[in-house]
């Protein structure tokens, strides 16, 4: 069989499994044969061993692992980052949480420190790291996050510390000009109605905000001053309804309060300013 028959019939089985992402078979072919994406129709006949091994990696994304899990690696802003099920798959709307730090650490006149709370894969610290040279620490409550994310700093020759943390637990020595965090945001109740491929593969423990969805931003915003230097700044990913909540819990403590939208229009950072007292 060639690649192009061999495509045809894995579309059919996505198909028939209600996974209309074709690019995911593009990227499985991609993988297994080793050739960029423009080169698959063109590759000519798939060897029996290369078959098997395509077809084992499409029986997994028709049982809706994602694809990320199945490869163990995932892109994020233009690094790849391994992955497990132990660590959410790093969404691209983050990549505006982390630009909007970028952004701001690049117009600073002195060297800066950035705090990643809830770092998992170690995705936004590491990020912040490579694009500006800030000095970061990663913390997360869970060990094999924190395996990851310093595998994840080795691979990138990145110098991000990481720490196990239930939030600032351990961290009573660290003092930055940023708090940057995705928290888990999802409220309690609704997680069970997310898309079946989030719920059923992605960690709990890093989607499940608490009742309201605002368990982690309450925490982190009312120890934020003990963490914070002057001037210091906090960086929320937040979920698309919240912004109105979130900022009325930084207004407080924090002023120059913005929100910026996602890809898709949505609301989906908050940052703000540290208050004199
Ligand atoms: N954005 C993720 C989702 O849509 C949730 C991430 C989070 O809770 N921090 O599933």
């Amino acid at each position: 069989m060639n690649s192009v028959e061999l495509r045809n019939k894995i579309v059919q089985m996505f198909e028939k499994s209600h996974i209309y992402d074709f690019s995911d078979i593009d990227w499985i072919m991609v993988e297994v044969l080793g050739v960029s994406r423009s080169a698959v129709p063109f590759y000519g006949e798939i060897s029996i061993m290369q078959e098997k091994i395509i077809m084992e990696c499409v029986e997994k994304r028709l049982k809706h692992i994602p694809i990320a899990y199945i490869f163990g690696k995932t892109n994020f802003y233009g690094y790849d980052f391994k992955v497990s099920p132990d660590v959410l798959i790093p969404r691209m709307d983050t990549e505006v949480l982390v630009e909007a730090v970028c952004k701001h650490i690049s117009k600073c006149k002195k060297p800066v420190s950035v705090l990643d709370i809830g770092t998992g894969s170690g995705v936004i610290a590491i990020t912040i790291n490579k694009e500006t040279g800030a000095k970061c620490i990663g913390s997360d409550i869970s060990e094999k996050a924190i395996e990851i994310a310093k595998e994840n700093a080795k691979e990138l020759d990145s110098d991000v510390e990481f720490r196990l943390s239930d939030l600032f637990k351990e961290l009573s020595d660290v003092k930055v000009d940023i708090i940057v965090s995705n928290p888990p945001y999802i409220e309690t109740g609704v997680i069970r109605s997310l898309d079946k491929e989030v719920s059923g593969n992605e960690p709990i423990l890093a989607l499940d905000g608490g009742d309201d969805g605002l368990y982690f931003y309450r925490k982190i915003v009312s120890e934020s001053r003990n963490h914070l230097n002057e001037n210091g700044r906090i960086y929320f990913e937040i979920g698309f309804n919240q912004s109105r909540s979130v900022v009325s819990l930084m207004q407080e403590d924090f002023e120059d309060i913005a929100v910026l939208k996602d890809y898709g229009g949505q609301d989906r950072v908050v940052y703000g300013k540290l208050k004199k007292i």
